[in-house]
């Protein structure tokens, strides 16, 4: 049984799923209750994000202004390294928790929403692979909110979903790395205090030779390219980095030589979850925009909520979008219980990215002309929900993770 946290406003959340060890890996019947924990952070998280986060998102939007201030308050309530164990400085939520923030900010702002789960990645990685020096230097300050925002720099101009194929080289010199080559489409670009950046150490081709290092804002030899004119989620800041001659301290390569791709795609692997969760905030406030014009707005002499068109396609989100929940909270009970959860968290991505893009799109067809207006916030959600099918992996990558656990 499950009661999704929309259509219920308390009381305890309960999944009771069977699940077939094919796809999980989990041959097992297990149940989840909320703690009270996830019940305090979800609703703390929800009032921020309704009064802090949700009225400057349109303007944002327009100005494409990356959310500074929000960031470093979000930063000082150790959002931005939320999954970091408190040995380490971090508040240590669980995964459940984890996605349970994203969702309250994709409801409010998804493109802060990416902000908020890049530097998580970063975070993640500093924490399982940097050592008690670097973590000092570089996680400490992403857990105190004294760093801001992190970028998570894998994708190239030449392929993101080919991780493995990425072509920015790093050489040894002396007591230095020299890095050279491109990054592309990197969130908080130009705005970020730590950018953590994988790059080929060896000629070998493939997954190895992929290595790890932290590089800091301002040094020499990096630079920051356009914000991009993206379609949505335009306070994200996402830019280029070009690596010309750039030179690191030997210091700043993070966990072992050449143990990069294996780091990025573990950390993107409980990323997705956490994706998940903030498409399901999106859709979860298209889904409010959808019933509320839906009951104001009249059309033949009633309002259009009455119409058993109307209807059934608000039945069919909801139905959907509570499908897309228990999807994404089998995956993250899963990987906080500690079992592999490959497949679970790229059905969850898939799933919600996809049912968030096709919730948006029929509530913004219920708004008619006014839909596609600026004037009206759905207009924002459309735009900003469609990347949610691109980034952290693309559907298609996602049904290759799936299909692969089959056999
Ligand atoms: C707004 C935004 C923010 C982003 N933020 C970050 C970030 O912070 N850090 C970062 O590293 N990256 C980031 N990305 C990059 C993102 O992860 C990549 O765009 C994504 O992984 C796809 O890579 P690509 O754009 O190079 O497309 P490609 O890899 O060139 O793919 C093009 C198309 O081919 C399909 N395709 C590719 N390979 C296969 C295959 N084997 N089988 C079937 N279909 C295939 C893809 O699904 C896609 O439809 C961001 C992107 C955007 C748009």
């Amino acid at each position: 049984m499950f009661k999704s946290s929309s259509s219920s406003s308390s009381g305890s959340i309960v999944i009771d799923l069977w699940s077939d060890a094919g796809t999980v890996g989990l041959q097992a019947r297990f149940a989840y209750t909320f703690s009270e924990d996830h019940h305090l952070l979800r609703d703390s998280m929800l009032s921020f994000a309704r009064d802090q986060i949700a009225p400057g998102a349109a303007k944002r939007d327009q100005e494409r202004e990356f959310p500074l201030a929000l960031v470093a308050e979000l930063g000082e309530m150790g959002i931005m390294a939320a999954r970091v164990p408190e040995s380490h400085g971090g508040p240590a939520v669980d995964t459940v928790g984890y996605t349970l923030i994203l969702e309250a900010l994709g409801r409010a702002d998804v493109g802060l929403a990416s902000v908020v789960a890049a530097t998580n990645l970063v975070a993640v990685i500093l924490s399982e692979q940097a050592t008690a020096a670097q973590r000092e230097r570089w996680l400490l300050p992403l857990c105190t909110g004294a760093a801001g925002a992190a970028s998570f720099c894998l994708t190239e101009p030449g392929g993101g979903s080919d991780a493995a194929a990425l072509t920015t080289t790093v050489i040894r010199d002396g007591d230095d790395f020299v890095l050279n080559g491109s990054k592309m489409w990197i969130t908080s670009g130009g705005h970020a205090g730590v950018y953590l950046v994988f790059a080929r150490t060896e000629s070998a081709d493939g997954t190895k030779g992929i290595s790890t290092f932290v590089v800091d804002p301002g040094t020499r030899g990096l630079e920051i390219g356009k914000d991009e004119p993206k379609m949505g989620q335009r306070c994200s800041g996402t830019t280029a980095l070009h690596f010309d001659d750039c030179k690191i301290p030997a210091a700043n390569l993070i966990g072992p030589l050449h143990g990069g791709y294996r780091a990025a795609i573990s950390s993107l692997g409980a990323g997705r979850i956490g994706i998940s969760g903030a498409c399901i905030g999106v859709a979860e406030a298209a889904l409010s925009l959808g019933l509320g014009y839906a009951e104001d707005r009249k059309a033949f002499g009633k309002p259009i909520a009455h119409f058993q068109t109307s209807q059934f396609m608000l039945a069919d989100c909801r139905t959907e979008l509570d499908a897309a929940w228990l999807l994404t909270l089998r995956a993250a009970f899963l990987h906080d219980a500690g079992h592999r959860a490959d497949a679970a968290s790229s059905m969850a991505k898939l799933v919600s990215s996809e049912t968030t893009d096709r919730i948006v799109d029929r509530m913004l067809q219920l708004h008619g002309g006014y839909g596609y207006s600026e004037e009206y916030p759905i207009e924002r959600l459309y735009r900003d929900s469609r990347v949610l099918r691109i980034y952290e992996g693309t559907s298609e990558i996602q049904r290759m993770i799936i299909a692969r656990s089959l056999f």
